[in-house]
């Protein structure tokens, strides 16, 4: 038999790097490769006591098919998160997804047909573009500084490409740079999207994770044409496993996401959305932000302090003011996959993400990304040094 694929299938290809972190799994590694939330702060005994609460509830209703853009209660709770946070919603404006990774599926499908464009910050987030290449587009990749992407390089893109659908932006720690976007460039970006009418994609998982610095105003809440499709998720703030994310958008572009919704999968699991909400009406999620914040800051500092230490002078790396990730700039010449393969895993026992992969159109082989979210302090102060060690000598 020989398969016949659909023309959509092209790009659906196995990558790389996918197995090379498979190798990081092993335990004697020790990974800085998935952007894996702590699991020592999941909280476990409040999300056993919400869950036993909703299996039984009357008439079995969290066990039950539910709507498809997500319990009514759990909506209003998102819009009450995001209203908190500045940022106008209504909870008939809210979809609930099965994380935000479902969102950028279906903006892509919404929005994208072949051979148009996705202008991207460059680089960008790999799950992403694995979304978005089944509607295979052309992208178009900013470039980001510390203030995030650049708008003169995105005002010249948009003034200079036809067939523009979509601008995708991770206003907050950008995967992977770990970089912001300023207020300065959020408001130019909104008038850019306006002036050339383009939808806005923001895709903000990390937004609630800030350890420094002050909150800037999400793009959604600087939006007054209804142009911006905020996606929003519980998985960095709660649990990953939960898949539970949402998006908020105007009504045109919410009425269809809710068909996608609907032909994908019908619903997010009534039993998690369900618990979600539980939590939310049980617990003080801002408290346990507040933790994870302060954790995260910490391990942040711990990771920079350990690369200032141990790496060479000649390696860079971004000092994120939230999130999960920072990302290194190696000298030219520097092959961050080839390096992985022949001595960080094999002799350092040290994973990452090498860079080439997040770059859409021209992969530069000199970066990585390394995660401080996932590994306890001590493992990555000693996997930063081993790694050191192993770029002293083998760079
Ligand atoms: N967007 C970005 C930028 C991410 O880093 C991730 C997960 N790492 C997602 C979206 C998807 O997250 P989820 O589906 O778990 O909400």
């Amino acid at each position: 038999m020989t398969p016949h694929f659909a023309a959509r299938m092209a790009r659906v290809t196995p990558n790389a790097i996918g197995e090379l972190l498979a190798l990081g799994a092993d335990p004697s590694i020790i990974s800085f490769g998935g952007g894996y939330p702590d699991p020592t702060l999941f909280p476990v005994a409040a999300l056993e006591a919400v869950f036993s609460e909703v299996i039984r509830a009357p008439g079995g209703l969290a066990m039950q098919y539910a709507p498809s853009d997500g319990l009514p209660r759990l909506r209003e709770q998102v819009a009450d998160l995001m209203q908190r946070d500045g940022t106008p919603c209504r909870a008939e404006e809210v979809l609930i997804l099965q994380g935000s990774q479902q969102g950028l599926d279906f903006a892509a499908r919404m929005l994208v047909d072949p051979g148009d464009v996705i202008v991207t910050e460059d680089p960008t987030f790999l799950g992403a573009r694995i979304a978005f290449d089944t509607a295979r587009p052309r992208y178009a990749a900013i470039p980001v500084d510390a203030d995030g992407m650049r708008m003169d390089r995105l005002e010249e893109v948009l003034t200079t490409t036809p067939k523009v659908r979509m601008i995708y932006t991770i206003p907050e720690f950008q995967n992977p740079t770990g970089v912001t976007l300023s207020l300065a460039r959020r408001q130019r970006l909104i008038d850019l999207a306006n002036r050339h009418d383009v939808v806005v994609l923001e895709d903000s998982p990390y937004r609630q994770i800030r350890f420094a610095g002050n909150p800037l105003p999400s793009l959604k809440s600087l939006d007054t044409q209804g142009r911006v499709i905020h996606l929003g998720s519980f998985s960095k703030v709660l649990v990953p496993g939960l898949r539970v994310g949402w998006a908020l958008a105007a009504a045109p572009y919410l009425d269809k996401l809710k068909l996608l919704k609907t032909a994908a999968d019908t619903q997010t699991s009534t039993l998690n959305m369900a618990a979600t909400s539980l939590f939310l009406d049980r617990h003080d999620l801002d408290a346990h932000i507040a933790d994870l914040r302060h954790a995260y800051g910490r391990k942040k500092e711990v990771m920079l302090d350990a690369i200032r230490r141990h790496f060479p002078q000649d390696v860079t790396v971004t000092d994120p003011e939230g999130g999960l990730f920072t990302w290194a700039t190696f000298p030219e010449g520097f092959d961050a996959t080839v390096f992985m393969r022949d001595v960080a895993l094999p002799r350092a026992r040290v994973a990452y993400v090498p860079g080439g992969s997040f770059f859409p159109v021209d992969p530069r082989p000199n970066h990585a990304r390394f995660n401080y979210s996932a590994q306890p302090e001590d493992r990555i102060v000693a996997g930063i040094a081993a790694l050191g060690d192993a770029l002293k000598r083998h760079a």
